[in-house]
């Protein structure tokens, strides 16, 4: 069983689901909100509180922590992946060189230099409890010489990332300091992951993330680079996924040692009315990979119109606990705003159960006495 990860704002026990908070907050929900169904930590992305608001107006807040009053841990993504995304969708946003990436803002035109010193000060500047090295992204089946050119630069970025870290560190002597993660590249290329693992491992990190898009174009989970990674850094370290979000494939990357998820996935399908329910007699057994533990639930089905009962009798969220499924069908087919929070909070208190069960021993383990 992993080590509980201690930040200074907590200890994150894992494997734990982290939310993406990405713009300082989860859409349609309060950070209380989030405490009440018991979420411990969440991520927020750098690259997109720099657009908007600006890191002056978090730092001038008096940190991340109290511009969005959450109290917990809290990991800072870089921003690498959406940047590297955002320009491959248009590429007249910008471009990724040897020493940073350059990304214009489409709608006012303004210029972002992201180095990977840059980005390490930027996250300082938040307040974050987990930095994220910025890291070089590539599709999972780019060609060879891409993804080694990805992990050349990754590597180098993330020992300027390190420096800079230590150089700013040494300067808050006293200061509990934050912890910093590398991103190991490599997409589907074993020696490559294998390679840039090692390196990053060498140059010396508190944790490790698994970088790139981590699901197959027939969506299912890459777990040999997933394994590969996990294999190729001191066994010891935390290890997150990025980007990890399907209920089964969270099931499967922790069975590889992964200790922390963060994902839009959960939120983005409650925003659509697509819900999560463990199958019966699954609320309260640790899954295995390949066990089918759980449904989706699409609310705008027509019969839930008339289903009286609560989504899932043994969820205890805010909205299982007070309310039907028909009360629901019926917010999203008004247009409340409240359907989108009830299903959010749903949706994220079904993360925050079937984490649990991943921490309970395996079955056929006997438990420490
Ligand atoms: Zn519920």
């Amino acid at each position: 069983m992993a080590e509980p990860l201690a930040t200074r704002h907590g200890t994150l026990a894992v494997p734990t689901f982290l939310p993406d908070a990405t713009r300082a907050g989860v859409r349609g929900v309060s950070s209380d909100d989030l405490r009440r169904i018991g979420i411990e930590g969440v991520v927020v992305n750098a690259f997109h509180l720099l657009r908007r608001p600006g890191a002056r107006v978090v730092q001038a807040a008096g940190g991340i922590h109290r511009f969005m009053d959450w109290s917990g841990p809290i990991l800072s993504d870089s921003g690498g992946f959406q940047v590297w995304s955002l320009i491959r969708q248009d590429p007249a946003r910008g471009v990724i060189r040897d020493n940073e990436v350059v990304f214009r803002e489409p709608s006012t035109g303004e210029k972002w230099n992201l180095t990977p010193e840059r980005v390490i000060g930027l996250q300082l500047q938040l307040g974050s409890d987990i930095v994220v090295c910025l890291d070089d992204c590539t599709d999972a089946d780019a060609p060879e010489p891409e993804q080694e050119r990805s992990v050349e630069r990754t590597i180098r970025w993330a020992r300027r990332s390190r420096e800079e870290f230590d150089r700013h560190v040494a300067q808050r002597a006293g200061a509990k300091a934050p912890l910093i993660f590398a991103v190991v590249q490599g997409g589907g290329i074993e020696s490559l992951r294998r390679q840039c693992a090692a390196a990053l491992a060498e140059i010396g990190f508190d944790g490790f993330g698994f970088g790139g898009w981590p699901i197959s174009t027939d969506g299912s989970l890459l777990a040999d680079a997933l394994a590969w990674v996990a294999d190729s850094v001191p066994v010891a370290a935390p290890k997150h996924a990025l980007g990890v979000g399907r209920a089964d494939h969270v099931v499967r990357a922790a069975g590889l040692g992964y200790s922390s998820f963060d994902s839009a996935l959960p939120t983005r399908d409650a925003r659509h009315g697509r819900l999560y329910a463990f199958r019966d007699g699954w609320a309260d057994t640790r899954p295995s990979p390949g066990d089918n533990f759980y449904r989706a639930i699409r609310i705008h089905d027509a019969r839930y119109r008339i289903d009286h009962a609560p989504l899932e009798a043994r969820c205890d969220c805010p909205l299982c606990a007070r309310h039907s499924a028909a009360y629901l069908h019926h917010l999203f087919k008004a247009g409340d705003a409240s359907a989108e929070r009830l299903a959010t909070l749903h949706n994220l208190r079904f993360y925050v159960r079937l984490l649990a069960l991943l921490r309970r021993p395996a079955r056929g383990v006997a438990a420490p006495a």
